[in-house]
This record gives C-alpha cells, sequence and structure tokens, in this order.
C-alpha cells in the first residue's frame, strides 16, 4: 500500500485533513465506543486504491524544535512514507516555521506535495502566491474542513506515486492459502518463538524473503487438515538452522499485515503489561475489521502478582476490543497454543460465515419488537431491511427512515443482537445506515 505522511506546524489543519482521508473505517470505531485514543494511524482508498495515512503529529520548526523533531516518530514515519504531505496555513501566509520544516522534509528524497490549506472562500492564486518560493512546485490549494480540492489532490498524489509501489493487495492474496494468520505485537513480546511453535520446524513449506522492512513473511502451512497462512511480521527466517532476526517495529508493516489477513493474533508480553503500543496496535487491529484474539504471552515465567495485574488490565483497559477472547500461553513452553489454534479457527469460521436475508430481517425484526427504536423530531425511527454487505468482517446494511440519526446505543443493541443471534465471536461486527423514505 502507499503509505503518505502528513507533516506540518500545529493547527495547520493535519488531524482534519486526517480524518476526512481515513474515513472509511469510521463506521467500525464508531460502533465500538472506549477508542479514545488520539489516532496517528489510519487506512483509506481513492477508487480502487488503498493507502495509510500517518500523521506525524506538529513539527514546531522552531530551532529548539529541531532536536525533538528529528527524534523518532517523525522521522520514522517520513522514512516509511512513499509521500509526503506538507500542510501550510494559506491564512497565515509563509512564515519561518514552514520554511525550517521544509528543508527538514526535504533531508529525506521522498517526493514532498505541498498543500495550501484553510483556503476556503479565498481565491486560489491569491493565497497559494506565498508559497511558490518554497521551491516544492505547484501547490495543492484545499481546504480540509470543508473538503474543498481533497479528493483532486489525493487522487493526483496517489496517481504519481502509487505505481511505484508494487500492489501485493487483494488481487495477490489469492495465492496464500488457506486462513491468514497475522502475528503481530511489539518487539520481544514473543512473536518469533510464538510463531515457530505455530508452524513446528517440519511443516514449512516455503519462505517469502522480505523485499524491505516494511514487508511481512508469509509462511503456508498444515496443521490438523487445515491450510494456513502465516504473516510473520517479525521476520524469522531460518538459513542453515541459525535462526536469525530481522525485525524493525514498523507500525505500517503491522497495519498492512493485519489487513492482509482473516485473524490477527495480538501478542503481549505479560511481564510488562498492556502498554500504550499494545493499545494502540489493539486500535488499528479494530480498524481493520479483522478477527482478532489477543495472547498473554509469557504466562510461565510470570509471579502471582504479575498475574493478578495483568488480568486486571485485561478487565479495564480492553473494553474497545471486548468481542476479542484472551489467551494466556507460553510460547516458549508451548502451553495453551492448540486452544489458541481452537479460537483462530472459530473466529475464521464465525467472520466468514454467510447469512441469508431472511434470516437477517427475521433478527432485524426480533430485535425491533424487542426493544423499539427511539423518536427524533418526534417522528419513531423505522428500521425496514436489512442484508449483508460483506464478510470479515460481517458488515450489516440496514435501511430504513431517519437511520442517519439513530443514538450510538442503538447501534450497539443492534450489534450485539446481530452477533448473538449469528455467533460472531471473536470479530468486529459492522452496522452501516442506508436512509430510505
Ligand atoms: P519477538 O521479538 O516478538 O519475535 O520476540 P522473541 O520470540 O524473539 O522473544 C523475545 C524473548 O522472549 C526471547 O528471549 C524469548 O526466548 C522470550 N520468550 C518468548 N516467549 C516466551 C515465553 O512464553 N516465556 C518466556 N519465559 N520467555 C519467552
Amino acid at each position: 500500500k502507499t503509505v503518505i505522511a502528513l507533516v506540518g506546524r500545529p493547527n495547520v489543519g493535519k488531524s482534519t485533513l486526517f480524518n476526512r482521508l481515513t474515513r472509511s473505517r469510521d463506521a467500525i470505531v464508531a460502533d465500538y465506543p472506549g477508542l479514545t485514543r488520539d489516532r496517528q494511524y489510519g487506512t483509506g482508498r481513492v477508487g480502487s486504491t488503498p493507502y495509510i495515512v500517518v500523521d506525524t503529529g506538529g513539527l514546531s520548526g522552531e530551532q529548539e524544535g529541531v532536536d525533538p523533531l528529528m527524534a523518532g516518530q517523525v522521522q520514522s514515519a517520513i522514512g516509511e512514507a512513499d509521500a509526503v504531505l506538507f500542510l501550510v496555513d494559506g491564512r497565515a501566509g509563509l512564515i519561518p516555521a514552514d520554511e525550517s520544516i521544509a528543508s527538514y522534509i526535504r533531508h529525506f528524497n521522498k517526493p514532498v506535495y505541498l498543500l495550501v490549506n484553510k483556503a476556503e472562500g479565498h481565491k486560489k492564486d491569491v493565497i497559494a502566491n506565498d508559497f511558490y518560493q518554497m521551491g516544492l512546485g505547484e501547490p495543492f490549494v484545499i481546504s480540509s474542513a470543508h473538503g474543498d480540492n481533497v479528493n483532486e489532490m489525493i487522487e493526483n498524489v496517489l496517481s504519481d506515486v502509487a505505481q511505484d509501489v508494487e500492489d501485493e493487495d487483494e488481487l495477490d492474496l489469492d495465492k496464500h492459502p488457506g486462513i491468514r494468520v497475522a502475528v503481530i505485537g511489539r518487539p520481544n513480546v514473543g512473536k518469533s518463538t510464538l510463531i515457530n511453535r505455530m508452524i513446528g520446524e517440519e511443516r514449512v513449506v516455503a519462505f517469502d524473503m522480505p523485499g524491505t522492512t516494511r514487508d511481512s513473511i508469509y509462511v503456508p502451512f498444515e496443521r490438523q487438515g487445515e491450510l494456513y497462512t502465516l504473516i510473520d511480521t517479525a521476520g524469522v527466517r531460518r538459513r542453515k538452522n541459525i535462526k536469525e532476526k530481522i525485525e524493525k517495529f514498523s507500525i505500517v508493516k503491522a497495519i498492512e499485515a493485519m489487513e492482509s489477513s482473516n485473524v490477527v493474533v495480538l501478542v503481549v508480553d505479560g511481564s510488562e503489561g498492556i502498554t500504550d503500543q499494545d493499545l494502540t496496535l489493539l486500535g488499528l487491529a479494530l480498524e481493520s475489521g479483522r478477527g482478532l484474539v489477543i495472547a498473554i504471552n509469557k504466562w510461565d515465567n510470570l509471579t502471582p502478582d504479575q498475574r493478578a495485574k495483568i488480568k486486571h488490565e485485561l478487565e479495564y483497559k480492553l473494553h474497545f476490543v471486548d468481542y476479542a477472547k484472551r489467551h494466556l500461553i507460553s510460547a516458549l513452553h508451548g502451553t495453551g497454543v492448540g486452544d489458541l489454534f481452537k479460537t483462530i479457527n472459530a473466529v475464521y469460521h464465525a467472520s466468514m460465515k454467510q447469512v441469508s436475508t431472511s434470516d437477517l430481517n427475521r433478527v432485524l425484526e426480533q430485535a425491533v419488537l424487542d426493544h423499539q427504536p427511539p423518536l427524533i423530531g418526534g417522528r419513531r425511527v423505522k428500521l425496514r431491511y436489512a442484508h449483508l454487505g460483506g464478510l470479515n468482517p460481517p458488515r450489516v446494511i440496514v435501511h430504513g427512515t431517519q437511520v442517519d440519526k439513530l443514538p450510538q446505543a442503538y447501534s450497539k443493541y443492534l450489534m450485539n443482537v446481530f452477533r448473538k443471534a449469528f455467533k460472531w465471536v471473536g470479530t468486529p461486527v459492522m452496522i452501516e445506515y442506508k436512509v430510505t423514505s
């Protein structure tokens, strides 16, 4: 996928643009309240071209700001990007901080697109005038808040850079047989150890070599008559019996692995508890819409206190992924790995299960009888009929009057009814609405 980084001073409109570009997944996130983190990574799509957007946060562009600005996050985000969208505030005009950010970005030798934002109600050439001297070419004059010119801009950017990126997407996935399982997690949580446990030494059929640090390795294998392809983000590869680790932790890589998968196994280091980065990965797993299993690893090595602590954290930190089953495992000793497979299979089959339109409508009708939708503006919301819009994740499209105004609590109620009726376990369930009269 094409990766696009948003860069610029604070308040130039990066997060507004981020939200506009990544809106495609809002439906999932909205159905799972509790995910309150600021999102920094998101996915979007123009036509059939998917992309990943990274909001790098604000760069001050101040002289003293240069060091923190070089540090970590921003640098690795730009490093992974195929294109950099550099936002400036058209109403503020060109200021020195913009110029120092521009010269910082230039070091990366990535395609840079200058976006002059907040341009609504202004003459294009007037507002852009200041910015030509930055030497970044013809700016795109946009309004993130109003959406002006945003689609044209992103289409342009993608058609420039997307062809350079190997499109390993959807079409190619068919060549990876069976249940596609992405194993993700922070470095050293035990992903490689678990992967070796899962595939077993002799069952390995083939290895793909990763092309870049962003690529995962696809490992097909068979277990108890079921075919799988394991998507390895840790980069285990064996060369003459030497296990060599080539992991470079990358959120982009984790996102791509999740998107290519059917089921995500998120590995957590039980001795460290649920960290912020684990929560980021869980939020992204939710957004990906794939089935999810949480594996708390290194259970063998935990003190009773550590065990109590993590059980507590599982209770209060993970409401937004309450659909995901948790397993306490030891990858090192193999404890719990058999059960993990059982859950992976169950989650896969649940998230791929076809449901007939008549069953859907029977369940919808009963749900409405049990608990009728609210009155809005003095009129009762009517849910007329439903159909299945897709699988993995299951998407239920509900048609009715004023459905766009249904409160979230009612959506959540419907979601739970559908989940229960169709045994959609371990997967997000999406409800989308279509207004009819
Ligand atoms: P990765 O970076 O996520 O692939 O993590 P590794 O699989 O390389 O594991 C990191 C370290 O944790 C290694 O020293 C492993 O031996 C150790 N480790 C992995 N799983 C377990 C486990 O279940 N129990 C214990 N005690 N150690 C483990």
